[in-house]
């Protein structure tokens, strides 16, 4: 694993490329990362209409009701603007306009994620933005090399999504920030990715010319919290569904019983003998870690301190304990509820941080894509109601020029009476 000194220089390198070389930097980089020689950036119309074409009926059907449910669940966020009169004559208001152009980055270096086309897409076309752009990096599959999954492109579709680009990596999001000559650059980039996506994120967002981003969302994590009367087959099943994503995914299990911390790493050896993903999920269970507590309190305490992106718990009456439970950016309760269901098709979004940034960052939401803003308008009364507060304040801060641009309303609205 590269370490976080060179991770930065390289992703530095990476943008600069993409700032001083454009598409051919895009081409270049996909060619050496992704193996694949491509003639142009832009997926073009017609061979993405031919891969759509080639879905199976399954796969549009389960798209469609995931689509469905994670539509439910965000149009309802939708949130009303607000007007208040503080003061008779001065009306305040707060208001929600969508982000004008957007970049999603849809991660597909080890798995193709139609997902988070999803997670991304479907906010995105509820606020309303006027321009959303996707990259992910071009498809390997023998008979689909360097077009896009269908699966991607179907979902892709749903959403109303028509701009789509074959790039991948902290290169897509340097071209998404700065712009190429094929790529016109975005106000703020969204998704997940491996830690090259997660770091260029990061340098791009701190560059005044750069991009704003949604949150540090990198390689995923699960902490399982279980009490003795959990299932050792559910509690390693969704383990293994977060080490499965990559090697450098976490996995945590924190329980009170020994006896189930033994049963669950019985059941990761059955269940693991069976995935094709196994060699993934081998190395990410080797920085894995299983901790017994003395109490489920103190299991609790773990878990708050950690500040997992998933928390799954299958404690009796889990939600019992959901007051105590901090930290968490998506929390899983009860036995039947894996974290496969959120991730999919549940109606949540799966785009949530990761790093222990859920001390103080939330799930992705339609806020995410939407910005607020003030209005506000004074009437004469207004004006005279708030005014010589206003002018006191100013002089106390010494800012004269305030004081008079109250002052000159105050003296107008005089005169006007003595005339009239
Ligand atoms: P990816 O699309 O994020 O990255 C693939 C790209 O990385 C390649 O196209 C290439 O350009 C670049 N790359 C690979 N090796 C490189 C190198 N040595 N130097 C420079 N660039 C290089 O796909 P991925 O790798 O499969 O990772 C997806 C990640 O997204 C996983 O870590 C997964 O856990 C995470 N994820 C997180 C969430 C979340 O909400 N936090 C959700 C889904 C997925």
């Amino acid at each position: 694993m590269t370490n976080k000194k060179g991770l930065a220089d390289t992703v530095s390198a990476i943008i600069e490329r993409v700032k001083t070389e454009g598409d051919a930097a895009l081409l270049s980089l996909t060619e050496q990362f992704d193996g694949l020689k491509l003639e142009q950036v832009a997926l073009p119309q017609q061979q993405a209409k031919a891969i759509i074409a080639t879905i199976g009926e399954a796969e549009k059907a389960a798209i469609e009701l995931a689509y469905g449910q994670i539509k439910r669940f965000h149009e309802a966020q939708v949130q009303s603007d607000i007007t208040v009169e503080t003061t008779p004559g001065v009306v305040c208001e707060l208001k929600t306009k969508a982000i004008s152009d957007v970049g999603l980055y849809i991660p597909g270096g080890s798995a193709p994620l139609p997902s988070t086309v999803l997670m991304l897409g479907v906010p995105a076309q509820i606020a309303g933005c006027k321009r959303v752009v996707l990259c992910t990096p071009p498809d390997t599959t023998p008979g689909n090399e360097g077009g896009i999954t269908p699966e991607i492109l179907y979902a892709a579709k749903l959403c109303g999504i028509t701009e789509i680009y074959r790039t991948g990596g902290a290169q897509a999001i340097a071209a998404l920030a700065f712009g190429t000559e094929s790529i016109a650059p975005v106000n703020k980039i969204y998704g997940p990715g491996n830690s090259f996506v997660t770091e260029a994120k990061q340098q791009v967002a701190q560059d005044p010319n750069g991009a704003a981003i949604d949150m540090p969302a990198g390689p995923s994590e699960v902490l399982v919290l279980a009490d003795s009367n959990a299932n050792p087959a559910f509690v390693a099943a969704d383990l293994l569904s977060q080490a499965e994503h990559g090697p450098d995914s976490q996995v945590i299990l924190v329980s009170d019983s020994e006896e189930l911390i033994s049963a669950t790493k019985t059941a990761i050896e059955t269940q693991l003998s069976i995935l094709p993903r196994a060699d993934i999920a081998k190395k990410a269970l080797a920085n894995s870690r299983f901790i017994l507590t003395e109490t489920l309190e103190q299991a609790v305490e773990v878990s708050n301190e950690y500040a997992p992106e998933h928390l799954i718990v299958q404690f009796n009456n889990a939600r019992d304990w959901l007051n105590s439970l901090d930290n968490a950016a998506s929390i899983f309760l009860g036995a039947y509820t894996p974290e496969s269901a959120g991730d999919y098709a549940s109606g949540t979004n799966h785009v949530l941080p990761t790093y222990g940034y859920s001390k103080t960052l939330s799930s992705l939401n339609l806020g995410d894509f939407t910005r607020k803003f003030t209005v506000q308008e004074l009437t004469p009364a207004g004006i005279q109601a708030i005014g010589p507060a206003i002018m006191t304040l100013a002089a106390a801060e010494r800012l004269d020029a305030h004081k008079n641009a109250v002052g000159l309303r105050l003296d107008a609205l005089r005169n006007n009476d003595k005339s009239s």
